[in-house]
């Protein structure tokens, strides 16, 4: 049983003597209403009486809501980045991004990360630990929230797990807040709009091929040899390149859906037309799209992305191979919100 699917709102309040009848009316005001202030809701007296005991108490850690420490706006208007902090004190960052047809939230899956990848903020940072469950729905009641103050007759309908974290190194969470946020009773984002990115955690990958969900996955390869890859990523020792490419093609067969492969492009690393043709003959057979991630820059790295002419070269020799290929739109790169530039620590002024 889930803490907050519907079920487990239900054996919650029977647990504490509430009559299970109530979970309806508490799962649409936590996760249908927009307003998710709890003290002005309308409940029935045993409902409001077990609600005001409950804010504050582990067991019902749901029900509190991350404050916002800051939030800060891109300079194009359509990005932006929430510094939240949690019950304990950490801090994560969700980042809200408008597009012409769709917004997306991008939420953070754990405070900091355990897998160090060498260009990333969050992996220089290391790890702090694990979100739960409800620390991972906040972040999307929050940027809904957000949406509706700016453009209340937008809804939010894609998410991306692409903040800061790795969400398969924290699997049973992710799981029990994606369904959660799935569910068409609560938030509602369709499951083929949410898209789980991971660096390569190969079990994980394993696993999510049998759920009966139609998640998005997002496998950020980075390197075509087990040595590129691991000067880079180094989880690729843990999982080598050989085994997460089998698990990629197993995930392909098992659910028959394409694959997103990440590809940061960083110069003189992993941008050269060898590498580009190593890539297409990795992936061949395997429905793939890749997608090209002009590198970020980070405190920690040195690195420079690659220039314009690379970089198009570099899609060129995908494409004709066959393979859909295309760049990430950068966003909010001015306010330190854009891939792998999240530390937890907002404009840095504020903390
Ligand atoms: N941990 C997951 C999801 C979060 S990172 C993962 O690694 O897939 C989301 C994407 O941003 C990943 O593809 C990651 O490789 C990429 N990324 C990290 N640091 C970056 C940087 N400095 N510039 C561009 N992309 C970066
Ligand atoms: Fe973690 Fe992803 Fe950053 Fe790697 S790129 S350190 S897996 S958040």
């Amino acid at each position: 049983m889930h803490d907050h699917d519907f079920a487990g709102l239900r054996g919650i309040l029977a647990a504490d003597g509430v009559n299970p009848c109530h979970a309806g009316a508490l799962r649409g005001a936590l996760y249908r209403e927009i307003d998710a202030a709890l003290d002005s809701r309308p409940f029935l007296p045993p409902l409001r009486r077990w609600v005001d005991r409950s804010v504050g108490e582990s067991k019902a850690f749901f029900l509190d809501q991350p404050e916002l420490v800051e939030e800060i706006r891109s300079e194009d208007g359509l990005t932006r980045k929430f510094l939240l902090r949690l019950r304990d004190g950490e801090t994560i960052e969700t980042v809200l991004m408008g597009y012409a047809e769709r917004h997306t939230v991008c939420v953070s899956t754990q405070a900091g990360c355990a897998m160090g990848c060498v260009f990333c903020a969050t992996g220089q940072g290391g790890f702090r630990r694990h979100l739960r469950p409800g620390e991972i729905v906040a972040q999307v009641l929050h940027a809904r929230r957000v949406l509706h103050e700016i453009a209340p007759d937008r809804r939010l309908r894609n998410l991306v797990l692409m903040g800061m974290g790795e969400p398969l190194h924290n699997y049973e969470a992710v799981m029990e807040a994606l369904s959660l946020i799935s569910d068409p009773g609560g938030i509602g984002i369709g499951p083929s709009r949410i898209a789980i990115s991971t660096v390569g955690v190969v079990p994980g990958i394993r696993r999510l091929a049998e759920e009966k969900r139609s998640y998005q996955l997002a496998v950020s390869l980075h390197g075509s040899t087990q040595e590129e890859r691991a000067a880079l990523v180094p989880v690729a020792k843990r999982w080598p390149l050989e085994e997460l490419i089998a698990a990629c093609r197993d995930y392909g067969t098992i659910t028959g859906k394409r694959i997103f492969f990440e590809w940061t492009l960083i110069a003189g690393k992993n941008d050269s037309p060898a590498t580009a043709a190593r890539l297409a003959a990795l992936l061949e057979g395997i429905d793939a799209h890749i997608n090209l991630i002009p590198l970020n820059p980070t405190s920690g790295f040195s690195g420079a992305g690659s220039d314009g002419d690379g970089a198009e070269r570099f899609q060129r020799i995908l494409r004709d191979a066959g393979f859909p290929c295309t760049f990430r739109q950068r966003r909010g790169i001015d306010v330190a919100a854009g891939c792998g530039m999240l530390r937890g620590e907002g404009s840095g002024l504020a903390v």
